[in-house]
């Protein structure tokens, strides 16, 4: 993987592209979604509290699906796309291209340039879970929109802890637990190609989904489809096409105990 002679944008040009319009669009983002995040509360807070049970399940829901999406967000944007598509690429690609050139100027963010975009993405679905009629199956996918929505918002921030040299000790405390994205962990996305465990929230689904080729399989269909090359413009062709041509990952061995083992299970048999 050494010769890929991967070809980044240039960092400066990049940086440029967060403009005082981009800046005042995420500050309008946030300030809708806390309000709208509070009204989403209002509405599931009385059945949370009587099923307490069933809402810690949806939540639990939701925060595993925040992180499938902001794996598979963060897939599309690394991957398709250039930062010089109106909207779209000033507002989500050009921040994942830049940070691929300099990792840590995530933690040179602040919490406005850090969660404005998280907060545009998510809003328009906590406004459609806050309407959702009454009855249980309502209430519980309203409740993991809710929690999913609010580990969506704390991604980004999560991100740049896990980039942070010194993040707060409770932050730390949080990553060893395994409870938001550790930085080892993340670490592994960030080794050329930049093509692996995309999720950014806890991380819990990076490996199953690497196992799984999921995002490989996704790339080879889009390709087929479009002619695309997944991260041309993230790396350079020459470099995409060293990627987009490699091997897939190897399957994990499933290793099964052989037949007297397991047929004597665990405990010794009675005398
Ligand atoms: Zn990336
Ligand atoms: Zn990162």
């Amino acid at each position: 993987m050494r010769d890929l002679q991967i070809r980044h944008r240039d960092r400066h040009a990049l940086r440029e592209g967060y403009s005082p319009a981009v800046r005042r669009f995420e500050i309008a983002s946030i300030v809708v979604f806390a309000l709208v995040m509070a009204w989403l509360a209002s509405v599931i807070a009385p059945r949370a509290v009587s099923t307490p049970w069933l809402a810690l399940t949806a939540f639990m829901v939701g925060f595993v699906a925040a992180d499938f999406i902001s794996g598979f967000v963060h897939w599309l944007a690394d991957t398709w796309g250039t930062p010089e598509w109106p909207v779209i690429g000033k507002a989500l690609i050009r921040p994942f291209r830049e940070h691929h050139v300099d990792a840590k100027e995530i933690t040179r963010h602040d919490f406005i340039e850090t969660n404005g975009n998280n907060c545009f993405i998510s809003t328009p679905t906590a406004v459609a879970a806050a309407l959702l009629p009454e009855g249980t199956a309502w209430f519980f996918v309203a409740a993991a929109t809710f929690s999913m929505c609010l580990a969506i918002f704390g991604t980004n921030q999560f991100h740049k802890w896990a980039h942070m040299d010194a993040p707060p000790a409770a932050v730390r405390l949080l990553q060893r637990a395994n409870l938001i994205l550790p930085p080892e962990h993340h670490a592994v996305h960030h080794s050329p190609p930049y093509a692996r465990y995309y999720c950014i929230t806890v991380g819990w689904l990076n490996e199953p989904l690497f196992r799984l080729r999921f995002f490989q399989t996704l790339e080879t269909a889009v390709t087929r489809v479009t002619g695309l090359i997944p991260r041309e413009d993230d790396i350079g062709k020459r470099a995409a096409l060293a990627v987009a041509e490699q091997p897939p990952p190897p399957l994990p061995k499933i290793v099964l105990p052989s037949l007297p083992e397991a047929a004597a299970g665990p405990f010794p048999k009675p005398e």
